[in-house]
């Protein structure tokens, strides 16, 4: 391919909307355009390596016997409400009418379509094991969508959907996708993990999900270094600690103030009294639905609150508002502690699963930690003060003693008391064990060896194309460049004529790509009529693996010269032959 002859809008400046480098770089080199929101156009470069990703994927799936087909984007609404997730998606799902009035709404994932077409077209057990997939558009309505292919709204993805006869059959297929996900992401080169996860919205018993080490990365991951145990952050247990010496000149008969002027946040607190964080219990109020929430962890915790959520058995949870805690707590926010709380209606709306009765209470909700030891410093409800020696069971009584902390690095192993650490993850995969869900719902059967009637045993198995692509871009490059392997870069390799007014270098240059190019190499020749600088630059900033330049040098010294982008080494060659044989090795 010509550069003169190719599209590639490259910027010179870092785009504004973008913080992720890897989105950066996909804008400034010209890999794909922003059209609104969470909705991007693949520009000739990004398509390029899209495809290549695509077709790794499509090779690992076929050899893993799923096959392909291509299921309609957009779909009625009608089989959605069949399926009862026409609710369950809210706003996400985006939703229009036809000409005719007719509901219908965008695929923001496809379980109810392939269940459909499943149940209308295979009758028999002797059809089963069947797995199919596609590579196709999904599309949900992000709130905020951000870190361009990452969380976008409109996005690719590859979905698979298996079709079993038993459970055991379904434990089978699932085995086979989980492998060729591992074949997919070795090939790919990436650090990852499958880690056991909630199911969410697809729903079913059991899901993991492929997660890829990446500082960036939205999710955080918990690791044990020494037996391999890995959970997400809302699911990660660490052994309670217990520090009692630390707490021991709290241990008093009775609560004793402390001056803390202006002092709020525990930060600021500790660093006034000359006390360590762990001596603290920081005390946040939040409301639910079943009222307010006290909730206690140490001073050096966060609260996790989804395990709080759990612990609680409720939907939702927010801070409570300024104004409440003034009023829960006699003072204003930086000053709560767990004892002596005024009682308050909650203004949530109460939904389903709430306890009326509750709703004028609240609820004390201490982490596992705060219970171990007894004696704590904590706010003392009142402006500019705290209080020391607070105590359990004397001075408030608990609702709820529950893991409701966020493991943190350097916690111990709940397996082995080995160290964890606390990694940011990208999560580029899911894989479900739906179970009946859908043939339930959508009432899909077969018939079984006997000539009974029975559901489909299902499983889904997706992974974000687009995140992948950007996450190669995210983990591999660096600020001159993308940086992707040969296997999924747009060219394998550039050709760069550093001079278009010399004869003889254009000549060779032009001798080299037509070589190159009828050896079956994807090569990108830069024949624009710009500075060598501009287009050396311009190279590097699209992360092509390798590059032969052509200029002064290659017809004075009668030299060959080849940059390898990986490690920015050079090799030299005699002869065209021996250049050529050595891009053979390199890029076949
Ligand atoms: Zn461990």
């Amino acid at each position: 391919m010509r550069y003169s002859n190719f599209f590639i809008p490259s910027l010179k400046e870092d785009p504004k909307e973008a913080v992720l480098k890897s989105h950066k770089l996909l804008l400034r080199a010209g890999y794909v355009r922003q059209l609104s929101g969470g909705i991007y156009t693949y520009l000739p470069l990004g398509l390029k390596s899209l495809r290549k990703l695509e077709e790794i994927i499509r090779q690992e799936m076929n050899s893993a016997g799923a096959v392909e087909l291509s299921m309609p984007f957009v779909q009625p609404l009608e089989i959605w409400k069949e399926s009862g997730r026409d609710e369950d998606y809210g706003k996400e799902l985006l939703r229009f009418k036809d000409r005719q009035d007719r509901d219908f709404c965008l695929a923001p994932t496809y379980e109810e379509v392939i269940t459909d077409l499943v149940k209308k077209n295979v009758k028999s057990y002797k059809e089963l094991p069947l797995t199919l997939y596609q590579i196709h558009l999904k599309f949900r309505d992000e709130m905020r969508p951000r870190f361009g292919l990452m969380r976008a709204k409109e996005f690719i993805m590859k979905d698979a959907y298996s079709f079993d006869a038993d459970e055991k059959g379904l434990d089978e297929s699932y085995k086979k996708m989980k492998h060729a996900y591992e074949n997919i992401f070795k090939r790919l080169g990436f650090d990852f993990k499958f880690i056991k996860a909630e199911a969410g919205e697809i729903g079913g018993n059991y899901s993991e999900e492929l997660m890829v080490f990446s500082e960036y990365g939205e999710d955080k991951i918990v690791i044990c270094n020494n037996c391999g145990y890995a959970a997400s952050i809302d699911e990660a247990e660490s052994v309670s600690d217990y520090n009692d010496s630390l707490v021991e000149s709290c241990r008093q008969p009775r609560m004793t103030k402390l001056s803390t002027p202006d002092k709020k946040s525990i930060e600021e607190v500790a660093e006034y009294l000359k006390i360590d964080k762990t001596c603290f219990a920081k005390t946040i109020i939040y409301e639910s639905e079943i009222g307010f929430i006290a909730a206690l962890v140490r001073g050096d915790r966060e609260i996790n609150e989804r395990k709080l959520k759990k612990a609680v058995k409720i939907k939702n949870l927010f801070l409570a508002k300024e104004q409440d805690v003034e009023k829960i707590t006699g003072a204003p926010c930086g000053f709560a502690g767990p004892f002596g709380l005024k009682k308050q209606n909650g203004s949530v709306e109460v939904t389903d699963n709430s306890n009326s009765n509750n709703s004028t209470n609240i609820l004390i909700v201490i982490d596992e930690e705060i219970k171990n030891s007894e004696y704590w410093i904590t706010g003392a409800n009142e402006k500019d003060w705290h209080m020391a020696n607070v105590k359990h069971g004397r001075d408030f009584n608990f609702d709820i003693s529950a893991d409701i902390r966020s493991v943190q690095s350097g916690d111990k192993c709940v397996k082995c008391q080995g160290i964890l650490d606390v990694k940011n993850a990208i999560e580029l995969g899911h894989i479900f064990k739906l179970g009946e869900k859908y043939s339930k719902t959508l009432n899909a059967k077969f018939l079984d060896e006997k000539g009974e009637s029975k559901y489909f045993v299902m499983g889904c198995y997706g992974i974000g194309v687009g995140r992948t692509l950007q996450t190669l871009v995210e983990v591999l490059s660096d600020e001159n460049g993308i940086n992707l392997p040969v296997s999924v870069s747009p060219f394998a390799l550039a050709v760069v004529n550093l001079n278009l007014n010399d004869a003889k270098i254009t000549e060779i240059a032009e001798k080299i790509y037509a070589d190159l190019t009828s050896m079956g190499a994807d090569v990108l020749y830069d024949d624009r009529k710009l500075s060598a600088g501009i287009k050396l630059k311009d190279i590097d900033l699209i992360g092509i693996p390798f590059k032969i330049v052509v200029g002064n040098r290659t017809v004075k010294e009668n030299k060959y010269e080849l940059e390898i982008k990986k490690d920015s080494s050079k090799e030299s060659f005699d002869t065209l032959d021996a250049l050529y044989s050595r891009v053979k090795q390199l890029i076949f």
